[in-house]
């Protein structure tokens, strides 16, 4: 007794376009059913591992095709795990996964007609592709489990589809494709196993044509050929399939090994860090394979966390059978795979820093932000991942060069120890920071720390290779002896005059009270008229960063203020303090001095807030009388500051760093 059921809205959507397609590799339904076919023998593996109770547990595990010119049709059958009458219904009458619905969003935004071929080929549009080259499609199947009964699906690509009791002998789906008149060159053997061994070759399971005794594919996962003998368009064509990301992977590591432990793997570092919308690899993980029996579709155990963003298949002869999927992580075999692969993850990036500089940028540019938080997390591959990280520097002007840490070394100026580094939120901003006065002075390179995790690495590489990382803005940083002092130095505008700046520090000091831990004269300041520097030389830095970029709480980090007793504008200062007017315009000056140096920190919350501000002053620079101008109105938003150490004690958690981290990027 059959009855009627309706394909789900989406589904018939999906229909319609395929079946009206012109798209001229309409092949690629074989890639389609054949991959379903392998996925459920791979279930039916895999439940077999720790089920006893599976409908003719000892047929083969096979993928049989027969193609039948008079009839004009095609059918394709597997021993696989099979579906029972409400598993067909949900697999075969609705779109649960990815690739089909994906599929139809990227149609959304396609004229009619243009474009749609060129995409279908890119989606696992899966068992509804058939209906490329099909007048009708029955399906039977019958499930693994003795007790379920066999059922018939039958469809013509319209909007419903029948379901009967059917019977089948054997556990396992039988598909018969009837095809379209003019489809029927895909009753012809020599093309059928033509199409097989170009998009199927690699399929674990023997696909036997029209009961052929040879299988027409070669079985062999790619990732257990020897490497030498792979093609680049093979590991090309076998990343896109996997990933989805037609823009090709940046690299591949093909691994074999025998001892310790026998095991293949086969990874790719994308080419982008934006992973395809359509990307059925939708979480950070690895295939993983126990002899060929696929165990776990996203294995986050084999690599460590910061390495997320590689892809691909590890395949291990000695993990035990038995496992669960829940057992796995605790074998000892992982453990040492995990170490094996990691390891040679990073030697590879290493190598590749070494000897192809420009692959590796590209790769650091896309996913450097993972590697340096691997480097504040995970300590233990400190020096695997130093000589990964590559920075701007001051070196040049040139905001495309990158510089290891090794080559910042190797310049080092005359007499330094420690590795500088200024924080900013780009190369443009922090080009201008009046940190780097002095260092521009004396000649000493200074790296830009422009990436939100730029701040932490500190905190995971206190020093390399025994130069300490110091912030320019260190209170302490004294540079006396350090490189050279360029002559222009004698022609520096003359110091402001000894009471006319404790004068000055006083009233500064009044103005700004809380907000800053002390005013004092800079010995580093050339161009810029004051800085603000870190008393304490403490990890806290980042925090402020962060919690801004998370739009938190602003919390303001207390700092002491430098003058620069050359500047001229402390010269105007002093004698506007000195004559006694202008109250007003001086204290506006003094609070503009400060939120310019949190400005050029990249730390000011709220920057313009102070356009107000900036055009009262502008008014008392071309002329009008500042008495009459309402500076007081201006409401400045840094009013009062955390007390000073109310960040001590935090230690940080590495989930939350990374929490934080993915929630700045976004
Ligand atoms: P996908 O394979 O991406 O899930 P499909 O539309 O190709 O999408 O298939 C939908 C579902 O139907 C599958 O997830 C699977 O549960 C089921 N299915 C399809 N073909 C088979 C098969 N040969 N054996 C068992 N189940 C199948």
């Amino acid at each position: 007794m059959s009855e009627q059921h309706t394909f789900q809205a989406e589904t018939q959507q999906l229909l319609n376009i395929l079946i009206h397609s012109l798209y001229t590799e309409k092949e690629i339904f074989l890639r389609e059913l054949i991959s379903n076919a392998s996925d459920a023998l791979n279930r039916l593996q895999f439940e077999m591992l720790t089920n006893d109770n599976v409908q003719d547990a000892g047929a083969d595990l096979e993928i049989h095709i027969e193609l039948d010119e008079d009839a004009n049709t095609l059918k394709i059958s597997d021993t696989g795990i099979g579906m029972n009458r409400d598993e067909i219904i949900a697999g075969l009458g609705t779109i649960a996964k990815s690739g089909a619905k994906a599929f139809l969003e990227a149609m959304k935004d396609k004229p009619d007609d243009g474009g749609i071929s060129d995409i279908i080929g890119q989606f696992g549009v899966g068992f509804y592709s058939a209906f490329m080259v099909a007048e009708q499609v029955d399906v039977v199947s019958r499930s693994y489990r003795p007790e379920d009964e066999a059922v018939r699906w039958s469809a013509t690509g319209g909007t419903n589809y029948t379901l009967e009791t059917a019977s089948k002998d054997v556990r396992g789906t039988e598909i018969t494709v009837r095809l379209k008149d003019d489809e029927n060159e895909f009753t012809r053997g020599f093309r059928i196993k033509d199409i097989i061994r170009r998009h199927s070759d690699y399929v674990a399971f023997p696909i036997f044509v029209d009961d052929e005794d040879e299988p027409t594919n070669k079985q062999q996962a790619i990732w257990r050929r020897n490497p030498s003998e792979v093609e680049d368009e093979e590991y090309d064509s076998f990343y896109k399939m996997l990933t989805m990301d037609f823009g090709g992977a940046s690299h591949h590591i093909h691994m074999r090994a025998d001892v310790p432990m026998q095991f293949y793997a086969l990874l790719f570092v994308p080419g982008s860090a934006q992973p395809n919308m359509f990307s059925p690899r939708k979480e950070p993980g690895l295939k993983l394979y126990a002899r060929k029996v696929l165990i776990e579709e996203f294995n986050r155990d084999l690599l460590p966390e910061y390495l997320g963003f590689v892809q691909g298949v590890v395949d291990s002869e000695d993990l035990p059978l038995s496992v669960t999927r829940e057992s796995i992580q605790a074998t000892r075999v992982m453990a040492s795979l995990k170490k094996t692969v990691t390891r040679r993850v990073l030697s590879e990036l290493k190598r590749m820093a070494k000897n192809d500089r420009d692959t590796y940028l590209k790769i650091f540019g896309e996913f450097g932000g993972y590697l340096k938080q691997g480097l504040v997390i995970d300590s233990e591959d400190r020096s695997d991942l130093e000589p990964l990280m590559f920075f701007q520097t001051t070196h040049d002007d040139d905001p495309s060069a990158f510089y290891s840490l090794d080559e910042y070394v190797e310049r080092m100026a005359e007499n330094q120890d420690d590795i500088y580094y200024v924080v900013a939120d780009d190369y443009r901003s922090g080009s201008r920071s009046p940190h780097l006065d002095i260092f521009r002075q004396r000649g000493i390179e200074v790296l830009y720390f422009t990436h939100p995790v730029d701040a932490m690495l500190p905190m995971g590489m206190v020093d390399f290779k025994g130069h300490k990382l110091v912030s320019v803005d260190s209170a302490a940083l004294d540079l006396e002896d350090v490189g050279e002092a360029a002559a222009e130095q004698e022609t520096a505008q003359e110091s402001l005059g000894e009471d006319a700046f404790s004068t000055l520090q006083a009233r500064v000091k009044a103005v700004l009270g809380e907000r800053v831990s002390d005013v004092r004269e800079s010995k580093t300041l050339v161009d810029s008229p004051a800085r603000l520097v870190s008393e304490d030389d403490s990890a806290n830095r980042y925090m402020f960063r962060i919690n801004r970029m998370l739009d938190q709480d602003y919390e303001l980090p207390v700092r002491a203020l430098e003058l620069n007793r050359r500047h001229a504008l402390m010269h105007n200062l002093g004698e506007l303090i000195a004559d006694g007017d202008d109250a007003d315009l001086i204290d506006a000056v003094v609070e503009q001095v400060f939120e310019t140096a949190l400005l050029q920190d990249g730390l000011h919350p709220d920057p313009s807030s102070m356009a107000d501000r900036l055009t009262l002053l502008m008014q008392a620079a071309t002329g009008s009388s500042s008495a009459d101008l309402p500076f007081a109105e201006v409401k400045t938003v840094i009013a009062e500051p955390v007390a000073a150490g109310v960040f001590e004690g935090i230690t940080l958690d590495p989930v939350d760093v990374e929490e934080a981290m993915e929630e700045a990027e976004e």
